[in-house]
Formats: C-alpha cells, sequence, structure tokens
C-alpha cells in the first residue's frame, strides 16, 4: 500500500481511534473520521492532523446506522478520495451482570461494537475488493476471546466482531484485501477511566507486565497491520493485552 493515502476510522475522536489517526497520520494517511456526539473532541483531533501536514475530514455519525454509515463514507470519498484503509474502532461499554442485564444495554453494546463494525465493512468491502486494494482492522477486544464478568453483552459484540472479520478475511483474501482484528486487554483511555477502584484494581492484577496499555501501543499494532509489512497477513485475531490472565 505504498501510495495509500487515505484511512477511514469511526470512533476516532478519542482514544484507541483518535491514536490510530494521529499514528497514521504521521506515516502520511490524510483521515477520516466519525465520532458520536463529543464535537470538542473531534474539532481538538483535526487540528492535530492538520499540524500533521495531512487533510482531514470529519462529522458525527452513529456507525450502527446503516444509511449513515453509507452517507459518512461517500462524503468522505468526496473529500479525500479513495479510502484505503478501514479501522473500526467505535465502542461502548454497558457493564452489568448477566442476570441484571437490562435489554436496552445489551442492544446499545451490540448494535455500536458489531452491527457498528458490520456497516462500516459492509460499506467499503464491494469497493476494496473492486479496485484490489484496501485493508481493513477491527477493534476487538481480549474479553471477546475469554469472556469477562458482567461483560456478556460486550464479550458476545467482540466475539461476533471475530466471526464476521475470519468470514470476510475469506471472501475478500482472492481481491488482495486484508482483513484483521486487534483485540486489546486493558488500554487508558476514557472507556478505562470509568472503572470503579476495585474493578481497576482486579484489572491491573490480571495484566503480566503490570501496568495497562497506552492507545498509542495499540495504534503501532494498527500501522502495522495496515502497512505493507504484513502484507501476509489476514485472517488473524492479534491480542495486545501485556500478557493478560482473565
Ligand atoms: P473511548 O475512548 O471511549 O472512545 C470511543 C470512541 O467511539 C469515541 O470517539 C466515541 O465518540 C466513539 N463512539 C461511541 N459510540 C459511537 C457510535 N454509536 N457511533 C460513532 N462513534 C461512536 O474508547 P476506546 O477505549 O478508545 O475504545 C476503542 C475501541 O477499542 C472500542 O471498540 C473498544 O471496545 C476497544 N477496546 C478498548 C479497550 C480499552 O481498554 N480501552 C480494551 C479493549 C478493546 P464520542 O466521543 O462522540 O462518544
Amino acid at each position: 500500500m505504498a501510495d495509500h493515502r487515505h484511512l477511514l476510522v469511526t470512533g476516532g475522536s478519542r482514544g484507541i481511534g483518535r491514536a490510530t489517526a494521529l499514528r497514521l497520520a504521521a506515516d502520511g494517511f490524510d483521515v477520516s473520521f466519525c465520532y458520536r456526539s463529543d464535537v470538542a473532541a473531534a474539532d481538538t483531533l483535526a487540528l492535530e492532523l492538520a499540524g500533521l501536514g495531512v487533510r482531514s475530514f470529519h462529522e458525527p455519525c452513529d456507525v450502527a446506522d446503516h444509511g449513515a454509515a453509507e452517507a459518512f463514507v461517500k462524503r468522505a470519498e468526496d473529500e479525500l478520495g479513495p479510502v484505503d484503509a478501514l479501522v473500526n474502532s467505535a465502542g461502548i461499554i454497558r457493564d452489568a451482570p448477566m442476570v441484571s442485564l437490562a435489554p436496552q444495554d445489551w442492544h446499545a453494546v451490540i448494535d455500536t461494537n458489531l452491527t457498528g463494525t458490520f456497516t462500516f465493512c459492509r460499506a467499503l468491502a464491494f469497493a476494496f475488493a473492486k479496485r484490489r486494494r484496501g485493508v481493513i482492522v477491527n477493534m476487538s477486544s481480549v474479553v471477546g476471546v475469554h469472556g469477562n464478568v458482567a461483560q456478556a453483552n460486550y464479550a458476545a459484540a467482540k466475539a461476533g466482531i471475530h466471526g464476521l472479520s475470519l468470514t470476510l478475511a475469506k471472501e475478500l483474501a482472492r481481491f488482495d484485501v486484508r482483513v484483521n482484528v486487534v483485540a486489546p486487554g486493558f488500554i487508558e483511555t476514557d472507556m478505562v477511566a470509568g472503572l470503579s477502584d476495585k474493578v481497576r484494581a482486579k484489572a491491573l492484577a490480571s495484566v503480566g507486565l503490570g501496568r495497562f496499555g497506552r492507545p498509542e501501543e495499540v495504534a503501532e499494532l494498527v500501522a502495522f497491520l495496515v502497512s505493507d509489512r504484513a502484507a501476509y497477513i489476514t485472517g488473524q485475531i492479534l491480542q495486545i493485552d501485556g500478557g493478560i490472565v482473565l
């Protein structure tokens, strides 16, 4: 993908998505990104991207909305040209033990994490196949591999992303389009900042390296997977978790 220069990242305004936008901008990519509601965070990132000398496009878009995802892709491509790399990072948690998990919290997490990944993959997969060019990285979680107490909705959504991604990788391989999954452990973002002290301490005790990861460390793996250095890697779920034992 030596000449390729348009990254689209969902949930790009904060956390891992934001770190990914900045990391790939440093590699020279123009960046389009969507977010749900935090306009200030999005505008701040746009300024930082401009400071790195790349073009960017952003607007709010609920990833779970098929029409909105297609419209976003069209506007992003009108602004920055064809998308070459898609990173699905938008995600939420709504934790509760399964016996008390509210149906709306089940649906919200499945809609944003799983359906939100499907909408953008679907919006771009055909164009990637037709152009025989493109790479997809979907953000999952170690919870999608191992399960975790009080995260049945999140674990189901992330495990669903694995099935979706491994299938898409098979479907698109003959078009030279790669699809991989990154499954982080605990990473220092707003998502983890919201954990109670008790949950945080328990989480930390489960990490072999004895610390949470940084968004930039995840972005480094994404940058590798997007690049030609990973040209022979597809259909993989790569955990980046500091040696976690859940
Ligand atoms: P974060 O800091 O909370 O950021 C989430 C981003 O997703 C924000 O930009 C947010 O936009 C956006 N978003 C949320 N719902 C959306 C929707 N319906 N439509 C469009 N955008 C939406 O999260 P993070 O920690 O960076 O997590 C990024 C990804 O990594 C997620 O898929 C998460 O499940 C996964 N992950 C995170 C960790 C971790 O420890 N942090 C571990 C494993 C996996 P607004 O700001 O506008 O709400």
